[in-house]
């Protein structure tokens, strides 16, 4: 901990600009307040939390406010965290504020909320305001209700949901004004079955909310039994009973009112209530393997890169089934055997309770897992026990890339190809990236591994970036699952059918179902049809708020908006030509699986998507309960087709190849040949050797193509050559510079003006645009783009810096520019 008493510091804040703003330390916080802690300061009228980036006593050249408060004795940014953080900001072209608010792993801990309140002006023009306009206007209602009391942002949302823009011609005219408040949030307001009770005797200090610990189990100045009443005495008799810790919700069964008593009981002191740790799974736990060769001759070459201490990457590219978790995990031993701590990301969907349970098997209590699906509370708990050093193995998801371990040793990056590490809100940091730049400031090594590694990661190695590791054989010499091509104009052509399953695939499937053997189908579009339209004018049912057509889901009997999330009930008429003949176009896995219902009734079928799947433990029950065998065939989206290793599998049928391909996006190809590939991994991983039927009417796209031939090199190569005649990354550092406004007048003028800027292009740059974003229209906001391929990195910074500075001067509102580095998605 730094010493010394210090009388300014420097804060960063969230807000978009990017200088930090110097503030007066109170006499109380001269010598606590330390760089890497967050501090409350007054902001305009509001109160902000920021982190301290700097403390010292130069004077200022303007006249500074005073900070308010404290949050951290301690920092919750390293040093090394706030150069990363740095980074971040820099090349992503994002402000730092915002960048440390995301790495902040308590951010949520407290709950940001901004409360209105009328100000002077607003309260005079009350008066009048509401004489004059009629009770049911919005003006009116919000001015009435403001002038009792101030209120939350999102009390009034949820009394006045159709307000917002009356609130925000209220805030322009200066009648109403909003604080930025935070609250502790209370770790006892946790759902019963997220929290762990004892007596607080029981408890090691730090529980909630930690009573100092009596002789007896029982607090000194325990209030006699008298002063409880019958629910926590029966509460507190239960648990003297059972010692040791139980889990709230299971209590109530044997305790009436348990939970409300076990609050009260807490906040007396008399229990400890402790966020509930991670369920795990009751997955059969893998065996530890002894390392086959390949295994062996990767995992050493890591091993020696850990026991130099240098920093290096490895891209591990091991085709689907060969292994590659166990090389992962017995490099991480290595690390933990040095004393050093490991960090594992996985995609977001991959993170289960079943994958966290390999981990305890393997490190028990030395793990911590970040995942998104915990409370604020549950993540603050794994978050302090990786800074004290007792976590060392750290799993997480995309921002798990902030863990505060400490000595980190080695990164993984499992499936490093994934587009869920990239974040597609400010800052649009992609987790792998930012990994293997923590990696080299901390001189550690990282595992980037896949069995379709990215083409930036492979072109990396040829470029002497990454060493490449290889695991060119399944498990065991398993061999890979036989593909077939089934070219779905041929079936046509031959049946005269329109049919969603060629017969090839439905006797393969029925097949399957006599063998007792599992199927997995894949169709990567979610709903029933695609899109609604009229047979008489042509008219397409489109969304309200985004220019595109809207989805039919018949089990909600709606259309839908796969965007904005906008929803309306299916039309009898055509809305253009009042037409009655509307039909249903374009297959979705809903349908898919009603049509497989249809053809096999007998089969246990179940689906997998983000209508069946709507939390993290819908997933993992579907999934746990498909490995079980309870079902026979499992229907779903691309979340099928990663990573599960499900032995009974022996056929795999995607329904269509295509889906993918027609999309304006120079990755097409890519993500098309690689969720091909890794849905057929899925295939014949266990005894029985499996078989994979690919529907399509591209049979001579070379990604269909290739992925058939499952033959990675063949495809990185052909689309090496692509990408370089193209001049698309990895040939050219890229960003998409998005210009938005809910006005289209407003968002064209912009990106004219933006335009005028970027004219003539800088040299080593091009400039496609301002044009038409590929969705025209997403939540009522106009987009407009352009798309920057850049022959030189500090070149393209530059410009973007440039072009920040031209919005932030220009007063664009904070939601009109969207600067995306490295983008992954380009619609
Ligand atoms: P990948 O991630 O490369 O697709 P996995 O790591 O899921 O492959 O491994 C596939 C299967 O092989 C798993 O069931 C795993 O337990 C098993 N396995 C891994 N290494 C060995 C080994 N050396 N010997 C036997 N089985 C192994
Ligand atoms: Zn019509
Ligand atoms: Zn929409």
């Amino acid at each position: 901990m730094p010493e010394g008493s210090y009388l300014y510091c420097d804060v960063s804040l969230p807000v978009p600009m990017d200088q930090p703003f110097t503030y007066t330390l109170p006499e109380t916080l001269r010598h606590r307040a330390h760089p890497g802690c967050r501090i409350v300061a007054p902001f305009g009228t509001r109160r902000l939390t920021g982190v301290i980036l700097r403390c010292h006593d130069e004077p200022p050249a303007m006249a500074t406010r005073e900070a308010l408060r404290l949050i951290d004795a301690e920092p919750v940014l390293d040093a090394e965290l706030l150069a990363l953080g740095r980074w971040i900001a820099g090349y992503y072209c994002a402000p730092l504020g915002e960048v440390l608010r995301g790495m902040l792993p308590l951010a949520s801990e407290m709950r940001r909320g901004k409360v209105w309140s009328l100000t002077d002006s607003g309260r005079d023009a009350a008066r009048q305001l509401v004489l004059d306009t009629s009770p049911d206007d919005p003006v009116s209602k919000i001015l009435r209700m403001l002038e009792r009391r101030p209120l939350s942002a999102a009390y009034l949302a949820k009394a006045l949901p159709l307000a917002d823009k009356a609130m925000r011609s209220l805030e322009r005219r200066g009648f109403i004004a909003a604080e930025q408040v935070e609250t502790d949030r209370d770790p006892l307001r946790a759902p019963s079955e997220r929290l762990r009770i004892e007596l607080a005797g029981d408890v090691a200090p730090g529980g909630v909310p930690g009573g100092a610990p009596g002789p007896g189990g029982t607090p000194p100045g325990t209030p006699p039994d008298a002063k409880l009443n019958k629910p926590e005495r029966e509460l507190r008799a239960f648990l003297e009973l059972h010692p040791g810790s139980h889990n709230l919700k299971e209590i109530e069964g044997a305790v009436r009112n348990a939970s409300m008593a076990a609050r009260s009981l807490a906040r007396k002191g008399l229990v400890s209530l402790k966020p509930e740790t991670v369920a795990i799974a009751s997955v059969p736990v893998r065996a530890r393997h002894a390392l086959n060769p390949a295994q062996q001759a990767a995992f050493e070459e890591i091993r020696d890169a850990i026991l130099s201490r240098q920093f290096r990457t490895f891209l591990l590219h091991g085709v689907t089934g060969s292994g590659k978790t166990e090389v992962y995990l017995t490099a991480i031993e290595e690390v933990l055997a040095q004393g050093r701590s490991a960090l594992l990301l996985v995609p977001e969907i991959a993170l289960t309770p079943a994958m966290a349970g390999q981990f305890f098997f393997r490190f028990g209590d030395r793990v911590a897992i970040l995942h998104s699906a915990f409370t604020d509370v549950e993540r603050t708990e794994q978050w302090r026990r990786i800074r004290s050093g007792k976590a060392s193995v750290v799993v997480g998801t995309r921002s798990g890339v902030f863990a505060p371990v400490r000595e980190l040793g080695l990164i993984v990056v499992d499936e490093e190809h994934d587009g869920s590490y990239k974040q597609e809100e400010t800052p649009r940091y992609n987790g792998r990236d930012v990994a293997v730049v923590r990696a080299q400031q901390a001189g550690a090594c990282v595992v980037l591994g896949s069995a379709t590694p990215s083409l930036e990661s492979r072109y990396n190695v040829e470029r002497g970036k990454y060493t490449l590791l290889e695991l060119p054989g399944r498990i065991e010499e398993r061999p890979m699952p036989l593909v077939e091509l089934i070219d779905m104009r041929q079936e046509f052509l031959e049946t005269r059918k329109q049919a969603t399953f060629s017969r090839k695939l439905e006797e393969a499937i029925g097949q399957r179902l006599e063998n007792g053997e599992q199927t997995i189908v894949l169709l990567n579009r979610r709903g029933f049809s695609s899109f609604v339209a009229c047979r008489s004018c042509g008219e397409r049912v489109e969304c309200m708020n985004c220019s595109v057509t809207l989805t039919f889901h018949k089990r909600d009997r709606r259309l839908l908006c796969h965007y904005c999330g906008y929803a309306e009930k299916v039309p009898s008429v055509c809305p253009k030509c009042s037409s009655e003949h509307i039909y249903f176009m374009g297959l979705g896995s809903e349908r898919v699986e009603e049509e497989l219902h249809r053809a096999f009734p007998a089969a246990r079928i179940a689906r997998l998507d983000r209508d069946t799947v709507t939390g993290k433990r819908q997933y993992e029950t579907i999934l746990h309960d498909f490995r079980e065998g309870n079902y026979d065939i499992l229907v779903g989206t691309q979340m099928i087709a990663k990573g599960h290793d499900i032995p009974n599998v022996t056929l795999v049928g995607v329904v269509s190849a295509d889906v993918g391909l027609g999309v304006p996006d120079f990755r097409a190809a890519e993500r098309t040949f690689q969720l091909l590939t890794q849905v057929a991994g899925r295939a014949g991983r266990g005894s029985v050797p499996g078989i994979v039927l690919i529907q399509t009417i591209n049979p001579d796209h070379y990604a269909v193509r290739i992925a058939a031939a499952q033959d990675y090199q063949a495809f990185y190569e052909k689309e090496l050559a692509f990408r370089r005649m193209m001049r698309y990354p990895p040939f050219s550092a890229m960003a998409n510079v998005l210009v938005r406004s809910e006005k289209k007048e407003m968002a064209m003028r912009l990106s004219a003006e933006l335009g005028i800027l970027l004219t003539p292009p800088p040299e080593k740059l091009r400039i496609m645009g301002p044009a038409e974003a590929p969705v025209a229209r997403v939540k009522n906001e106009y987009r407009y783009q352009f798309l920057i391929k850049a022959a030189s990195r500090t070149a393209l910074n530059e410009l973007l810096q440039r072009i920040r500075a031209f919005a932030i001067e220009r007063k664009w509102g904070a939601t009109a520019l969207v600067i995306d580095v490295d983008p992954l998605s380009l619609a």
